[in-house]
């Protein structure tokens, strides 16, 4: 059998991760068309991004909302069907503006963020699917939701008719992340959750193997950031 870690290495970035994604869903048993890519290009210019956008990629990751204001507007109006994720930290003051700009928000990870967004999303008229960030390694400096406060939240989202898409992580760094995949899996079934958003340029097939139905890749397609 070819090596598929040759195989790939021969192909651009886009092709080599679509390849790569592929043959984890095959040996997982799962749809390849249940696993969207979030191409991350925070801090990559339009030059960067349009490569991808020629290649078909219409799924995009950003962590800023500024960032993303600065950047978008023109792309998305050359090319509608493009689809903006925020996979960063929000503000609850940025709130309005995410939902406005957004089609999926991965980091909702606290009650007064939940109130700003649903009433941004009232404001609005946008229904914008939210994933829960959950702080699967407990970790004090990272962001997301304790695991131990996520029921509350997840109430509180429904109370709030909120469109809870699934949960979002990212693993310590540094240490196996198969563990804390299989975790946030676990902590999606127990709530009825379908979405699982987690892996990345490094772990994205062990996502995949996992549960993973958004894999979020940076590095791996617009090379290291600055
Ligand atoms: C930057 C970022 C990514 C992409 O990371 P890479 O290692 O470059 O693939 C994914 N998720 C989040 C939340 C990020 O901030």
């Amino acid at each position: 059998m070819t090596d598929p870690e040759a195989l790939h290495a021969s192909l651009p970035p886009l092709a080599a991760i679509r390849a790569r994604i592929t043959h984890a869903a095959a040996i997982a048993r799962r749809q390849v068309g249940d696993i969207t890519l979030v191409a991350v290009s925070k801090t990559h210019p339009a030059e960067a991004i349009l490569p991808l956008i020629t290649e078909g990629q219409r799924v995009f990751g950003e962590n800023r909302v500024q960032e993303a204001e600065a950047k978008w507007p023109a792309l998305v109006e050359a090319c509608p069907d493009i689809r903006l994720h925020l996979v960063g930290q929000l503000q609850s003051n940025k709130a309005e503006e995410a939902v406005r700009r957004f089609d999926c928000i991965h980091s909702l990870d606290r009650l007064s963020l939940l109130t700003a967004l649903a009433r941004a999303m009232d404001k609005t008229g946008r229904r914008v699917p939210l994933l829960v960030q959950v702080n699967i390694g407990d970790e004090p400096q990272k962001g997301g939701c304790a695991i131990a406060d996520l029921p509350a939240l997840l109430t509180e989202a429904g109370a709030a008719d909120l469109p809870i898409a699934g949960l979002m992580c990212v693993p310590p760094a540094g240490i196996e992340p198969a563990p804390f995949f299989a975790l946030l899996g676990k902590l999606a079934a127990d709530h009825g959750l379908s979405g699982l958003s987690m892996g990345m340029s490094e772990d994205f097939e062990t996502a995949i193997m996992l549960g993973a139905t958004h894999v979020r890749v940076g590095s791996a397609l617009f090379g290291a950031r600055g």
